[in-house]
Parts: structure tokens; sequence; C-alpha cells
């Protein structure tokens, strides 16, 4: 018998106008994910089927768990919709399952089949009952639930179904750039927002020399771990150095933190319109530090009308730390190299910045020129899974 990969969309399907654009999207992400293995994948409005070749099924499945937008999935058998065939299919199925208690639970989109769903789910479970041994129908808790779907041409039949990632497909609802440090909390932040279906670019602010080669690549194999998740990711590698320099030279101490990240989003905000994105995305989470305070946020927030998302926001430190284990960046994280943040941290960052006052101390700095300076001489680089590709890209 025939195996086949069914992939069911979830959210997808309540997205009426727009179904078409999501499930060509989602169809898209897994032909390109699935490139390597020969499979050949066919849709239709709720369900797509993937033809696949039952030695790779395993490798298969590890890159299913990584596709957003896919709500469930199970391996299902493909045999063609005549009752005399489904029976025959059944019988077979049943001597390779091992269970005391089962249940049948029939789907019949096709009305052209002469049963009912229901008349039919009985008849199957008569016949079970009389082709196996000691076994009865348990329609709470199952040992076994049987699931026949029969369709226009081909009836299908599972027994488990799994839980895919869920999320929206890839590059399905507008494109962002994500702020990334080394730290645990915006991969994450990236991470979600990629479920959403947002398609992001990255940018890394850093100071050689106060800050290392060892820090940017560990924002490189960060991008590598996110890109699992998407095709690949482009990151826009920032020369922070001397604006940094310039603020630490010519700010109070306390506001140098402030006055840092109004930078970081002014000089954001200008990679989203080069790159014709439509948002900032962080990782700042209320409270966590100085700068994550409301009033800090309101301070550094005024420099842009852009929306900022932040994703790990309202979420506990723990709780971002269990996602980001769960997507391996954990790991790469917490490697001790110091960020251009952590360089420049004054004893005693203000907590409740006054905007007035980091207006007043941006006059000391030709923040302008020094940002335009900064635009023409920022890296971008594209990295998947496996690899880091050059760019040669103004932007
Ligand atoms: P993270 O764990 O993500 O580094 P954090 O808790 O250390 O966050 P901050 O250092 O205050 O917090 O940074 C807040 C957010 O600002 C980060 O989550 C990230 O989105 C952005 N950010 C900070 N430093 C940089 C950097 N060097 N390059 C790019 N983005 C940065
Ligand atoms: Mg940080």
């Amino acid at each position: 018998m025939e195996r086949v990969i069914m992939i069911k969309y979830g959210e997808l399907t309540t997205k009426k106008g727009n179904r078409n654009f999501f499930v060509n999207s989602l169809y898209k992400s897994i032909l390109n994910k699935l490139k390597n293995y020969d499979v050949i994948i066919y849709k239709d409005l709720s369900r797509m089927y993937i033809e696949f070749d039952e030695k790779k099924l395993n490798d298969i499945l590890k890159k299913i768990n990584k596709i957003f937008g896919i709500h469930k999935y199970n391996v299902a058998y493909k045999i063609n919709s005549s009752i005399d065939e489904i029976e025959k299919s059944i019988l077979e199925i049943i001597k390779k399952e091992d269970f005391n208690t089962f249940k049948v639970e029939t789907k019949r989109s096709d009305k052209n089949f002469p049963i009912e769903s229901i008349e039919f789910s009985k008849h199957i479970g008569g016949l079970i009952l009389k082709n196996k041994n000691n076994i009865k129908v348990d329609v709470h808790k199952p040992d076994l639930l049987l699931n026949i779907e029969i369709r226009k041409n081909y009836t299908y039949i599972y027994t488990t179904d799994y839980s895919g990632l869920g999320g929206y497909p890839n590059n399905t609802l507008g494109k962002a750039i994500v702020m990334l440090s080394g730290g645990i909390d915006s991969p994450v932040a990236a991470y979600l927002a990629i479920k959403r279906g947002i398609h992001i670019e990255a940018i890394y602010f850093e100071s050689i020399p106060h800050t290392s080669l060892e820090a940017r690549n560990k924002v490189i194999e960060l991008c590598k771990k996110l890109s699992i998740y998407t095709n690949n990711i482009k990151l826009h590698i920032v020369p922070f150095t001397k604006l940094q320099e310039e603020i630490y030279k010519k700010v109070d101490s306390e506001y140098v933190i402030t006055i840092m990240r109004r930078m970081m989003y002014r000089i954001t905000e200008k990679v989203v319109q080069k790159r014709k994105a439509e948002a900032i995305i962080n990782g700042e989470s209320v409270g966590q530090v100085a700068s994550q305070t409301l009033t800090s946020m309101k301070a550094i927030n005024n420099v842009t009308n852009l929306p900022v998302i932040r994703p790990v926001s309202c979420l506990d430190k723990l709780e971002i730390i269990d996602i980001a284990k769960k997507i391996d960046t954990y790991d790469i994280s917490i490697l001790p190299y110091e960020d251009c943040c952590t360089v420049f941290v004054p004893k005693h960052p203000i907590i409740n910045p006054n905007i007035n006052s980091c207006i007043e101390m941006e006059k000391n700095i030709d923040y302008e020129s020094i940002i335009k300076d900064i635009i023409i001489n920022i890296e971008t680089i594209t990295i998947t899974e496996n690899e880091k590709i050059e760019f040669e890209e103004l932007l």
C-alpha cells in the first residue's frame, strides 16, 4: 500500500479571502524545504499530500517539523475510494497494529460515496471485530484510532495525527528588520516573528575593537539556527564604533545606554526604509534591565514612527529560555563574548530617562552625518542553515 504525508493547514483555513495565497505560500515553503528529497506534492483547499520515498521518511518528517503553517500532519495509506479496497486495506492495517480497544472515525468529503460517515464507521468497526480476537470498541480512549478520510478519487487511512509548528507560512505577512544581538532574547523574538509569517532580515551593531569577531560569529551562528525556519537570513552588520565612542565621550554616563539605543533605532529605521520593510522587531522585555522600563522604552521609541514589535516583551525570562532551548539558540547565546551594550554599560543607567534631556545631550554629537557614514559602510551577508554566503550588495 502506498503511503503519503497528509498536511492539515489549521489556522490558515480561517483566512477566507486569502486562503489561496496562504496555501500557495505553504506549498512553496514545503517544496523548497523538501527539494532534495524527491517528493511530489499535490494540494487541495484543505489538505496537502506528499508522495515520498520510504527510505527518506524520517528525514522528511524532521524537515516538516520545522515548517511554519502546518497545523497537523500524519502518514496515511492512500487507496482508491472503493468500499472493497478500503475494507481490504483496513484488514491489512490492523494486522500490523497491537491494540485492545479501537475506534473508527470516517470523514466523507466525497458525497458521491454511497455510505454516510457514521454508517461507514459502524460497518468498518464490525468488520474489524469479526477479524481480530479479544478486542473491543472504546469511543472515549481507544488504543487505536482509525481515521478514514474519503475524498473524491482517493481515500486516506491513518492512525496518528502529529502536531506541526502552527503559525503562518514564511513571507506571508510582510517584512521587518530584527535587532539581533548575541543575547538570549532577540533570537527568540526573531523566531516568534518568523512564526507569524513575517519575513525577517537581521541587523547587528558591532563595535570593533571593543567587541570581538567571536561576538560577530555568535550572531552568524544564531542566524544559521534561525534560517532553519526560513530559506535564508540577510544579516546587516553595522559598524557602530565611532558613534558609540562619541556617545561615551559626550553624554552623561547614566544616559549612555538610552542614547545608544535611540541611535540604534535611528539606524534600524533607515535600514527598514532601504530594505522596504515595515517594522522593527527586537528582544526587549519589560522590566528586564534599566533600558526596558516603560519610561525607557518610551524615550527610546520616541525617535521612530515605525511599529516596534517586541514579541517577548511580556514573557518571563524562564519562558524565553524555554523557547531558546527548543530552537537550539540558547547554547550559542550564553557564550561569553561581550556585545556592544555590555562593553559600554554605565554603573547606574537611568531607569526613567527624560526625552528632552536626551535631545539636549544628542546636540553634542553630530550624529546625522556619522549615521550617514555608517549606513554606507554596513556589510550585508546572507546566511543559510549550513553556510554563510558573502553578499556584495549595497543597501
Ligand atoms: P538580548 O538577550 O536579546 O541581547 P537583552 O536582554 O540583553 O537582550 P538589551 O541588551 O538591552 O537586552 O537589548 C535589548 C534588545 O536590543 C535586544 O534584544 C536586541 O533586540 C537589541 N540589541 C541590543 N544590542 C544589540 C546589538 N549589538 N545589535 C543588534 N541589536 C541589539
Ligand atoms: Mg543584550
